[in-house]
């Protein structure tokens, strides 16, 4: 993990937040890199959740709402996690994170048994809306998404005119105020949720918990993550919501062990009657073919987004050799991205950064590709050096211009680069007029 950590923040994926102040806990920024690789993540899931669906809409709540949703939902109520304080080395952490030895509890940090009871501690963020801060004008940040999806539920139904089983996405900001930060961004106080509410008939809702599962599964492994490293843990009754007719995570083998990625949980029509009974507006379903009424049920996938970038990278991160300058091998670090969510596709390089000839037509491929696809120019240094730092990155793409190119050696390869894959480091000849086609098929 270590080495993940620093090179993430070397070459610009992950900073921490308010760093020249010390940083805060449990909060992160993304940089130049970060925020590319997350945007392919997120664009793949509405492109596979949504855009590919005629069963799926999206939409994109505000992160404050009414208190009274909160009230409902019985987060304001139950939503914390239990808390323990260690009275010798003064350590909080969650009671799950308690050691239990031949029946004594311990520290998990200095080995004391000299711990509190667990008590309560409330996760959500509180705020105030407006000028006067008091308990009218309470709210809380939203510790999920899934909520402005019920609560706008009857809003899309009448728009989207869909049948049931229908979905409703979304993929947002949600804040939790994590008693104990840890593992990198793996938790957080602040991240991001890609999240499907499904709603069905509630003779349909196991069978659709059910099908979910190898509908999430795939969607890991086409962004690059072998199937290998995923494993479904069934959630035993006692750990789950009281609500919940069945869940399941989706987990990851992350350095640290074997972490949740995601939840799915077949929640009934709690979410939906708790807020048709507090607000007193009628969120049924009206199914014209048996002209019955009911509320719907719902089958909900939330994924994150800040722990499947993590995975993406520590699935990535590899070591091997490459050749340098002289054809002596060298470490080379490479992160192996799914060309589908690297952050940059393809770099291009001039051979020599003084010879304008060689820079014109480097150019002129970065303007042909660059509406297409993120490309990253750079003339600085030996090739070598420039292949390993698209390497260290995850960049699948070299596209090197040298004399060939400009026809000076063999008239037939005049427009011809080099297009180097960075996994297997092979180079093939290309035509300039097939880079965009060539290069958009394999980054689809
Ligand atoms: P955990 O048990 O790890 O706290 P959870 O079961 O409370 O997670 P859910 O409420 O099911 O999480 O949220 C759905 C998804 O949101 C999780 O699978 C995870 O990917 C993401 N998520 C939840 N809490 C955090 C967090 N603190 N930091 C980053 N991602 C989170």
């Amino acid at each position: 993990m270590e080495k993940i950590v620093s090179l993430c923040k070397r070459r610009g994926f992950i900073f921490q937040s308010s760093e020249i102040y010390g940083g805060l806990n449990g909060l992160w920024d993304y940089g130049p890199l970060g925020v590319e690789l997350k945007r392919n993540l997120k664009n793949y899931w509405w492109r596979v959740m949504v855009h590919e669906r005629d069963d799926v809409v999206g939409m994109d709540g505000s992160i404050l709402m009414n208190r009274a949703v909160w009230k409902a939902s019985g987060h304001e109520d139950t939503f914390s996690d239990p808390m323990v304080d260690c009275r010798v080395c003064k350590t909080r952490m969650r009671a799950d994170q308690v050691i239990e030895k031949k029946g004594a509890r311990q520290c998990p940090n200095c080995g004391s048994k000299d711990l509190t009871e667990p008590r309560p501690f409330h996760l959500m963020f509180k705020t105030y809306v407006g000028a006067t801060e008091d308990e009218s004008s309470i709210t809380y940040l939203r510790p999920e998404t899934a909520q402005s999806i019920f609560v706008q539920f009857k809003n899309v139904l009448e728009v989207s005119r869909k049948k049931l089983p229908f979905g409703i996405a979304q993929i947002g900001k949600a804040f939790r105020n994590e008693i104990n930060p840890r593992n990198f961004t793996f938790r957080s106080r602040e991240f991001e949720q890609m999240e499907l509410e499904y709603f069905c008939r509630p003779e349909q809702g196991m069978e659709l918990l059910e099908y979910w599962k190898e509908e999430r599964l795939k969607f890991y492994e086409n962004i690059g993550i072998s199937r290998a490293n995923l494993h479904v843990r069934n959630v035993p009754n006692e750990e789950s919501a009281f609500y919940s007719k069945g869940t399941y995570d989706i987990e990851y083998d992350f350095p640290f062990g074997r972490q949740e990625l995601e939840g799915v949980a077949y929640r009934t029509d709690y979410d939906l009657s708790q807020h048709q009974k507090a607000s007193g507006k009628s969120l049924e379903y009206f199914d014209e073919e048996t002209k019955q009424r009911f509320i719907p049920h719902v089958v909900e996938p939330s994924a994150g987004v800040d722990r499947t970038v993590l995975a993406l990278i520590c699935e990535a991160y590899s070591e091997d050799e490459a050749p340098d300058e002289k054809g002596k091998m060298e470490a080379r670090i490479v992160l192996r991205f799914h060309p589908r969510v690297a952050p940059i596709k393809c770099a291009v390089f001039p051979l020599l950064k003084n010879r304008e000839s060689l820079v014109v037509k480097a150019k002129e491929i970065v303007d042909l590709l660059r509406p297409c696809m993120t490309v990253f120019y750079d003339e600085s240094g030996a090739i070598g050096r420039r292949y390993r730092r698209q390497d260290e990155i995850g960049t699948p793409f070299g596209i090197t211009v040298d004399f060939e190119t400009l026809g000076e050696k063999d008239p037939s390869l005049r427009d011809t680069v080099t297009l180097r894959e960075r996994d297997s480091m092979k180079q093939e000849r290309v035509k300039i007029s097939d880079l965009l086609e060539l290069l958009s098929m394999r980054i689809a």
